[in-house]
C-alpha cells in the first residue's frame, strides 16, 4: 500500500470507529478483511477452470422470497419462492442444496442475526420476508465447488493454502454442531458424488504379500454423497443385504456420520459403521489422493474411523461391510405425551405428576436394559413411546424377552377409558429385513427439520444401570432433563454385542477411534431445545443454556463421555468428552496429514478456537458478542469494504 495512503488510512479510521461507537467500547482496531474478499476476479476464474467451471457463488435457501439479495431484485411471489415455502422443512430438499440446513441456525449468523430464514411454523407467512428485512448470507459458505473428483478436492486445498480462504466440507448439512458451514469461506460440497457399487468379494487394497492372507467379503463402497435412504431402498434391496447406518432417510453415509462413529439401532450385534468400514478414498490436505486401509495409511484409517468428521482429508468413497438380509423383530409403545396415569397403574410413581407414565416407562426401561441389551435390542426412546429393534431374536423368543414391556403397554390400554384405548399403541412384529421396518418408522423418528436446534447429551455407561442407587438417580436426572428441556431421548445403538474380528492388542491403529467409553456404554442420552426464527441472540443463548442445565444431572450420574456427532455446542472439556484417551494420537495424526492446518471444525481434533470462521458462534457462556450496537457492526463492515478498495 501507497504509504501517504497508509497514513491517511491510520488517522481517519479510528476516529471514524471510535465516533460511531461514542456510546460503546471504543473499537481500537478495524476488522480484519476476511481473505476471501480479497481474491481477484482473474484468481476465482483460474480456480473455476481448474474444477471445470464448477465453482458457483451460494445463495440462501429462502433467499428468493425476499425483496432483495445481495443488492438483486426479486419477486417474492414468483415460482421459486413458492417453491422453497412448501419444501422448507423437507429435509431431501435441504440436503439437496448446497445452502441448506438441517439446524438453521448454522445458515445465520448468530452473532449479529444476519439470516435469510422463514417461519419454520409457517412458511407462508411474509412477516419473515417483509417490514425490510433482508437476506444476508449469514454464516453460509460465499463460494462452492460441486465436487466430481479428487483434482476438485486438490484444486480447492491449493487454492485456500495459496489465499487463506478457509474450506468447509458439506455433504447434507445435517451437523448439529454447524461443522459444515462458515462465514467467508468455500465449500467442498460433496452432494452430487452419488457411486454405489456392490462388491460380493471384497479384498482391501493391499500388497499383493498381505492381500492372500485376507478373507474377501461381501461390502459396499459407497461414494461421499450418498443418502442412508438410497442405500436401504437401493443396493440392500436389489442383493439382499443389511448395511448398518443411521435412523434418518437423509443422514449421509460416509461423511460426518461415518467418520464420527455412526450409530443405527443395529449397532448392539452389527456394531457403529466406524467399526464396519473397510476401506477409505481420501484427499488429504497435502493434496495426496490415498487409500486408507489396515494395510495402508493405516494411521489415517484410524483417524477416519471415529475422529470426526471435517478435519483429516475429504472423503471421496468408503467401503461398508455388508451382512446378509435379516429378519427384524420390533416392538412399539406410544402413548399421548403427558397422559394421565390411570389410578393405580404404578404405585410407585407419583400419579399426580404430569411425567408419571414416562417415568414409569423409563423405570421399567431401565430396570430391563442390561437383560435386554443381551438380547440384542437397540431401541429409540422417547418421554412417550419407545420402539425396540432386534436381528438377534425371532418371531417366539423377541416377545418373550419383551413380556415385561408388552405386559406394561397391555396393562395401559386396559386402565384407561374407553375413548383414549385408540390412542395407546401397542405392537410387536416380525419384519423381513432392515428396509422394511426403517420405512416404518424412519418418517416418524426424523425431527427438527429446517429450525433451529441444540442438543445436549451423553453416553451412559452399563454401570450405572446395574447399581440400584446409580440406577434411580439416573432416572430422576432423565425425568428432570424432560421438565427443563422437553424432548429427552434414550438411544440404545451402543455396540454391546459387537466384538470386533480384527483388532490386535499389538497394533495401534487396529481399532477404530470412536471414544473407548462406547464401549461399555449402554445409552446415548440426549435433550433438545428449539428456537424460533427472529430469536434474539440473547434468547438464543438461553436455549443453548437450558438444554445445557437439562443434562446436569444426567452428566453427573454418567459421567464424562459423549457422542461427538450428537452432542452440546458447548460442552466442557471436549477433547475428553469425545475423545477420550484417544485425543493425543488422533492430534498427531491430524499434524501429520494436515500441518498448515487448512481443515478445521468447532471441537474437531485440532481445534482452533480463534479462527475468524467462528464469529457466527454465540459465546453462549459468557457475555455476548453482539451486545455491540448494530451501527457498530455496520461500520466494521464499511471500513472493510474501505480497506479493500485501499490495499
Ligand atoms: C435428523 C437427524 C438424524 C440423525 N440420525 C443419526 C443416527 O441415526 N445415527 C448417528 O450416528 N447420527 C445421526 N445423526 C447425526 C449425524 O451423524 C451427524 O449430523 C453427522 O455429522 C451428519 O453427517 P453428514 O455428512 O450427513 O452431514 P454434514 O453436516 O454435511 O457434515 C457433517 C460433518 O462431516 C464433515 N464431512 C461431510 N462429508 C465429509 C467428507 N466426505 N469427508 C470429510 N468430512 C466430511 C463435514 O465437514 C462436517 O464436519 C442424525 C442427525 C440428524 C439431523
Amino acid at each position: 500500500m501507497h504509504r501517504a495512503m497508509r497514513l491517511l488510512l491510520s488517522a481517519t479510521l479510528p476516529a471514524l470507529l471510535v465516533q460511531a461507537n461514542a456510546d460503546q467500547q471504543p473499537l481500537t482496531q478495524p476488522a480484519a478483511v476476511p481473505a476471501i474478499q480479497r481474491i481477484t476476479k482473474d484468481a476465482w476464474a483460474a480456480l473455476n477452470n481448474s474444477v471445470d467451471g464448477r465453482l458457483h457463488t451460494n445463495v440462501p435457501f429462502a433467499a428468493a422470497c425476499f425483496a432483495s439479495f445481495e443488492g438483486q431484485e426479486h419477486h417474492t411471489n414468483s415460482e421459486e419462492c413458492l417453491s422453497v415455502r412448501k419444501h422448507y422443512t423437507d429435509a431431501k430438499i435441504r440436503t439437496s442444496n448446497p445452502a441448506a440446513f438441517i439446524s438453521t441456525q448454522w445458515e445465520t449468523c448468530q452473532n449479529t442475526q444476519k439470516a435469510c430464514l422463514l417461519d419454520q411454523h409457517d412458511p407462508s407467512s411474509t412477516l419473515p420476508t417483509s417490514d425490510g428485512r433482508v437476506c444476508s448470507v449469514g454464516s453460509i459458505s460465499e463460494y462452492y465447488i460441486d465436487v466430481r473428483s479428487a483434482k476438485d478436492v486438490q484444486a480447492a486445498f491449493s487454492f485456500s493454502k495459496t489465499t487463506g480462504v478457509p474450506l468447509v466440507i458439506k455433504n447434507t448439512g445435517h451437523d448439529y454442531k454447524g461443522r459444515s458451514s462458515a462465514p467467508h469461506s468455500l465449500s467442498l460440497w460433496t452432494h452430487n458424488l452419488k457411486g454405489i457399487e456392490y462388491e460380493p468379494n471384497f479384498i482391501p487394497t493391499c500388497p499383493s504379500s498381505s492381500t492372500k492372507q485376507i478373507k474377501p467379503v461381501t461390502a459396499v463402497t459407497l461414494e461421499a454423497g450418498v443418502l442412508w435412504d438410497e442405500v436401504y431402498t437401493g443396493v440392500a434391496v436389489e442383493y439382499n443385504l443389511t448395511v448398518v447406518g443411521g435412523a434418518d432417510r437423509t443422514v449421509g453415509t460416509t461423511g460426518g456420520w461415518l467418520q464420527g462413529g455412526g450409530h443405527s439401532a443395529l449397532s448392539n450385534t452389527l456394531g457403529l459403521g466406524a467399526d464396519r468400514v473397510l476401506e477409505f478414498t481420501v484427499v488429504t490436505p497435502d493434496g495426496e489422493l490415498r487409500i486408507a486401509n489396515q494395510c495402508q495409511n493405516k494411521d489415517l484409517f484410524f483417524a477416519l474411523r471415529g475422529g470426526g468428521g471435517g478435519t483429516f482429508g475429504v472423503v471421496l468413497s468408503a467401503t461398508h461391510l455388508a451382512s446378509p438380509k435379516m429378519n427384524i423383530d420390533a416392538v412399539l409403545i406410544l402413548f399421548p405425551l403427558h397422559f394421565p396415569m390411570p389410578a393405580g397403574f404404578d404405585d410407585s410413581v407419583d400419579a399426580s405428576d404430569e411425567l408419571a407414565l414416562t417415568r414409569s416407562l423409563f423405570k421399567l426401561i431401565l430396570d430391563n436394559s442390561v437383560q435386554w441389551a443381551e438380547h440384542g435390542w437397540g431401541a429409540y426412546i422417547n418421554a412417550n413411546s419407545a420402539l425396540y429393534l432386534t436381528p438377534a431374536l425371532n418371531s417366539t423368543s423377541a416377545p418373550e424377552s419383551m413380556k415385561p414391556l408388552l405386559d406394561w403397554g397391555k396393562k395401559l390400554e386396559k386402565a384407561v377409558d374407553e375413548s383414549h384405548r385408540k390412542d395407546i399403541i401397542v405392537l410387536s412384529g416380525d419384519y423381513p429385513s432392515w428396509t422394511s421396518i426403517f420405512s416404518v418408522f424412519a418418517d416418524g423418528y426424523a425431527a427438527g427439520i429446517g429450525e433451529p436446534l441444540a442438543l445436549s447429551s451423553r453416553l451412559i455407561p452399563t454401570s450405572v444401570v446395574n447399581d440400584t442407587s446409580t440406577r434411580e438417580g439416573l432416572l430422576d436426572a432423565l425425568i428432570d432433563a424432560e421438565r427443563t428441556s422437553p424432548g429427552i431421548r434414550l438411544l440404545k445403538v451402543s455396540p454391546f454385542n459387537y466384538k470386533s474380528s480384527t483388532e490386535d492388542p499389538e497394533d495401534p491403529y487396529s481399532a477404530s477411534s470412536v471414544h473407548p467409553a462406547w464401549r461399555s456404554t449402554i445409552f446415548h442420552a440426549t435433550a433438545a431445545n428449539l428456537w424460533n426464527w427472529n430469536s434474539t441472540a440473547a434468547e438464543i443463548q438461553e436455549y443453548y443454556k437450558t438444554v445445557h442445565r437439562a443434562m446436569e444431572g444426567v452428566r453427573k450420574v454418567a459421567g464424562h463421555a459423549a457422542y461427538l456427532n450428537e452432542a452440546d455446542v458447548y460442552e466442557e472439556n471436549w477433547q475428553e468428552a469425545f475423545f477420550g484417551s484417544n485425543y493425543d494420537k488422533l492430534l498427531a495424526i491430524k499434524n501429520k496429514y494436515d500441518p498448515n492446518h487448512l481443515l478445521d471444525c468447532w471441537q474437531c481434533v485440532g481445534w482452533n478456537r480463534d479462527s475468524p470462521r467462528y464469529s457466527c458462534y454465540l459465546d453462549a457462556f459468557k457475555v455476548p458478542s453482539n451486545s455491540r450496537s448494530q451501527r457498530v457492526v455496520e461500520v466494521e463492515r464499511w471500513s472493510d469494504e474501505l480497506l479493500r478498495i485501499l490495499l
